[in-house]
C-alpha cells in the first residue's frame, strides 16, 4: 500500500481481511483501521486524557468507558531495545537482525509502543534516542516503525 488513505475510506471487512493473523476486535479494530490509513492510532480517555495502551475500552485512571481512538505525533524515544533473529526457511542462512524497540511516545510516560528501529545502523541505537514514526511496508502493508529523529554517526 502506498500513499494515504482516509480513514473513513477503510471498511471493517478491509480491516480483517488486511491483518488475518490478528484477532481483531472492537478495542483494537481502530487502531488497524489507522495503520492501513498510514496513522497510528491509540485509544484516548476524552474524561481524563489518559492514553490507554494496550487497547482497552475503559480508561484505568477514572474508570471513563468513553475512550477515543486518537493519533499521536509519533514522537518519542527508544525504552528498550532488543535483536530479533529470525528466518522462517530453515535452510536459509540468519538474516540481519531486527531492532525491535519500545518506544515511549511523548504524550505520556510509560506510554511505550514495540515497532523495529529503521534507517539507523544497529550500533548507533541508544536508549533514550529522540525517534520519529515512519512507516515501512511488509507483504504489501505499511507498518509503523521509528527511525532516528537526528542525524546518526554510525560509529564505525
Ligand atoms: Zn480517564
Amino acid at each position: 500500500m502506498t500513499g494515504t488513505t482516509d480513514l473513513a475510506d477503510v471498511t471493517e471487512d478491509a480491516v480483517f481481511a488486511a491483518f488475518p493473523a490478528v484477532l481483531i476486535d472492537r478495542d483494537n479494530v481502530e487502531h488497524y483501521r489507522g495503520l492501513l490509513a498510514r496513522k497510528l492510532l491509540i485509544n484516548r480517555c476524552s474524561a481524563c486524557g489518559y492514553w490507554v495502551y494496550p487497547h482497552r475500552p475503559l480508561c484505568p485512571e477514572c474508570w471513563s468507558w468513553d475512550v477515543v481512538p486518537t493519533e499521536v505525533s509519533g514522537e518519542g524515544s527508544v525504552f528498550l531495545c532488543t535483536l530479533i533473529h529470525q528466518e522462517r526457511d530453515p535452510n536459509a542462512a540468519l538474516s540481519e537482525p531486527v531492532p525491535a524497540a519500545a518506544v515511549e511516545l511523548v504524550e505520556q510516560p510509560g506510554l511505550r509502543y514495540l515497532a523495529p528501529i529503521v534507517n539507523c545502523p544497529l550500533e548507533a541505537i541508544r536508549l533514550d534516542m529522540p525517534v520519529r514514526l515512519t512507516w515501512v511496508d511488509r507483504d504489501g502493508l505499511a507498518w509503523p516503525a521509528f527511525e532516528p529523529a537526528d542525524p546518526v554517526e554510525s560509529g564505525r
